[in-house]
Order: C-alpha cells, then structure tokens, then sequence
C-alpha cells in the first residue's frame, strides 16, 4: 500500500472507524485465506507525539527501533521530528533509508559487534553508549571520533546485570576513556521494564547521573551536557499524571540549570502500542463444560509474547462480518457472553492467549481483533510450526471519506 499519502493523517480513527476499515480489508481485500493481519493507524501517532512534547518539552524522544521497526511507522516517527535508538547495523540501515541524518540517531547497544561500529563509522553516526572497557577498545580502534555516553546500571532496577556500569566501575572506566582520547559526553541509563518505569529508581538514577557529571569535572574532563534517561514510559494517565512529573521534578532537582544540557529518552512501548491492531481468524473451537475454547492464527508464539503487559483490548468479528444480523454491532456490545480460553495455533502447550476471558459466542471464521498491539509484537514473533510471524501484513488505515488535513 502506498504510504505517502497517508503522512499527513492527522487523528486517529475512532473505534468505529477502525472496525469498519478493518471489515473493509476482510471484504476486499485477499484474506480468502483467512491469514491474520496487522491494521496500523497513523494518525494515532500525532495525539501520542503531542502528549510527549506538551509534558516534557525538554526531553527529546529517540524512539526505540526495536519496539516497532515497521518501516511506515518509523517514516512517520521522522516526519514528526523523532531521533532514534538504534542497537544493530540492520536497525541504523532502515532508519537512515527514511533519509533520516545519521546525527538523529543513537547507537544504544552497549555491546556492539565490530563491524556494525565500522558501519556506524561510515555513515555518521557519532553517538553511542558504552559501560565497559573492552568497548571502549574496539570504539577507540574503529570510532575514535564517536562521542560516547557512559551507562550506568540504575540501582533499584531489575535483577539483570547484563546493562549498565556498577557505581564503582564508572570512575574507572572515566578515566580509561580520557587516557584513551575518548569523548565521553553524557550519563544513559534505561530503568523502564515490561510493566513500565519504577519512579523511586527514576529519582536514583538522575541522581546517580549529577554525581557522574561531578567526578568527570573532578578528573579533568570537558563537562559533561547530554543525559540520556531511556525507556520504560507508558501512554495514558500513568504518563501524564506521574511518570511525567517525575521526570521534571528529579531534573529540577539534580540539574536545576538545563543551560547546554541536551536531555533525551529513548521511548519505545510508548509510540508503538497503540497504533496497531491485531485481526486474527478463529480456526478452531471446543466447548468444555462452561468453557468455550478457541483457537486463533497468532499467538504467543507469534505476535502476542507480551501480550498481558499491554492493556490489550479484545473485540469479535463474525465471520459474514456484518453483512446481516451483525452489521449495527459489529464489536459484539451487549451480546451475551461465556467464560472462554483462546489458544494460538501451534503444538506449544504453553501457546495460550486468553483464560477466563468474557467473550461472546464464535465460530470458526469469526474474527478476534486485538488493539494496541504494537509494542514487542510482531517484532518478537517466531516462525515456529511454520506460522511464520515475519509475513503478517500490515494495511495502512484510513478512510476513504476521512479528512485528512
Ligand atoms: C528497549 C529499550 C528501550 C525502550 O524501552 P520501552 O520500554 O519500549 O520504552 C529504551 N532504551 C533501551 C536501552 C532499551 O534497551
């Protein structure tokens, strides 16, 4: 489908709107097969993009490729202005085709294979993270001239030692960067998990980054000016009535003058999850005493990994897709409803989307469609028993009688 026109889309589609372009597809468009298959809205990501920049106009988002690399997607990130985190050569090749510059993009791996440095290298990008010495090394021997963020390992976080210097390993690795001529620029860090941002460890970590900005002045260093407080953000309420003003006190109390200061984040979950909708067949059912169990053409195994992490919001199709009795209530509202299961399609016991979930009566051919399903979706999806995640389409929606501006 062609994306361009759609750059200028600029509200999301209401619900209504969204189920009847979705019928729109199953009608017209070749899902003879039944196969399952993404809607993507664009304009759901201008209302998204202002709630950022009206709270928190002074942290520039760098989306977080690996959330979402839907490559229209991404083209729209740029078009509103995004930068982005990038952590593979494949990533920073499919940000750079946008014609995105290179210096909107931060390589945010902390471990990077030699030839994807040379890579960042050759096409300009220049910022990058690090939180040991033998990255140093290979930065030093293949980009000397990057400007490196050191990152730290926020305490409070989450068990993993995998990302981040210890507090005691940072001086070190300070130092070893000036001996080394490097440019270490600014403090990253990442405190965001699956189930959002803990704000205690927000608060450590700013804090944690004034003192890394102190001991750098202390050993001699041009002062540090480009913070980097990562992902873990949420949309809705929890952005804009806490995680938000969290961010903006913890700033005004660790670095009270932003004078210079470039300050960033890297949001992910917070772009991608809600312009995406999941439309999926149901290819099976059996009904166990009060239980009525489905089987749908994704899941766990595919797109839905995370799937309990994302306020997934359910609505049921019939299969004549509302051709007759179904047309005034195409999302099933009011209808009576059974405690159901739904199953994804492969011979993974594990493989189970929904327990104990009030749906209404389906049949095989029906369709269950799952909204805000774009964050670690697809992306995460395996072929595994030849369901093959990598080749669910993706429709751009719009409306043919739809302004818009
Ligand atoms: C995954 C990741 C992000 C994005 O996290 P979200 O929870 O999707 O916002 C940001 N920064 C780093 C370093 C990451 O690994």
């Amino acid at each position: 489908m062609s994306s361009e026109a759609m750059v200028g889309a600029s509200s999301p589609l209401s619900k209504d709107e969204l189920i009847a372009f979705i019928k729109s597809i199953i009608l017209n468009e070749n899902q003879q097969e039944m196969d399952p298959f993404y809607v993507l809205d664009l304009g759901a990501l201008n209302p998204l993009f202002q709630t950022w920049t009206q709270n928190l106009p002074m942290v520039q988002p760098f989306y977080a490729v690996k959330c979402n690399p839907n490559p229209d997607f991404l083209r729209q990130m740029a078009a509103l202005g995004a930068g982005f985190d990038c952590a593979s050569r494949a990533e920073i090749e499919s940000v750079l085709s946008l014609g995105v510059s290179p210096d909107r993009i931060i390589f945010a791996s902390t471990c990077k294979p030699e030839s994807h440095i040379k890579y960042a290298a050759k096409v300009g990008v220049n910022l990058a993270t690090f939180d040991s010495i033998y990255e140093l090394e290979k930065i030093k021997k293949l980009h000397p001239n990057c400007s490196l963020l050191i990152r730290i390992k926020a305490p409070q976080t989450s068990n993993s030692t995998k990302f981040g210097a210890l507090p005691d390993e940072v001086k070190p690795l300070l130092e070893a960067s000036k001996a080394a001529n490097l440019q270490v620029i600014g403090v990253s860090f990442h405190i965001g998990s699956r189930s959002g941002i803990n704000l205690n460890a927000l608060e450590d970590a700013m804090a944690s980054a004034r003192t890394i900005f102190e001991t750098a002045v202390q050993l001699g260093m041009p002062e540090m000016h480009v913070l980097n407080i990562g992902g873990g953000f949420k949309s809705g309420p929890n952005f804009t009535d806490e995680a938000a003003s969290a961010v903006k006190v913890a700033l005004q109390k660790y670095f009270p003058s932003q004078d210079g200061l470039t300050i960033m984040a890297e949001p992910g979950r917070f772009f991608a999850r809600e312009p995406f909708t999941l439309v999926t067949n149901v290819i099976g059912k059996r009904v166990r005493g009060g239980i009525k169990e489905y089987w749908i053409n994704d899941g766990i195994a595919g797109s839905m990994k995370f799937l309990q992490y994302d306020n997934v919001i359910c609505t049921h199709l019939l299969a004549d897709n509302g051709s007759s009795d179904n047309e005034n209530n195409p999302t099933s509202k009011g209808v009576k409803t059974y405690d159901s299961s739904v199953f994804g399609p492969t011979c993974d016991a594990t493989d189970m989307v929904l327990e104990g979930f009030q749906l209404p009566d389906m049949e095989v051919g029906d369709w269950l469609v799952f909204h805000n399903l774009g964050a670690y979706s697809s992306c995460l999806g395996s072929d595994f028993n030849g369901f093959k995640t990598s080749a669910i389409p993706t429709f751009l929606a719009h409306l043919d009688n739809k302004n818009s501006s």
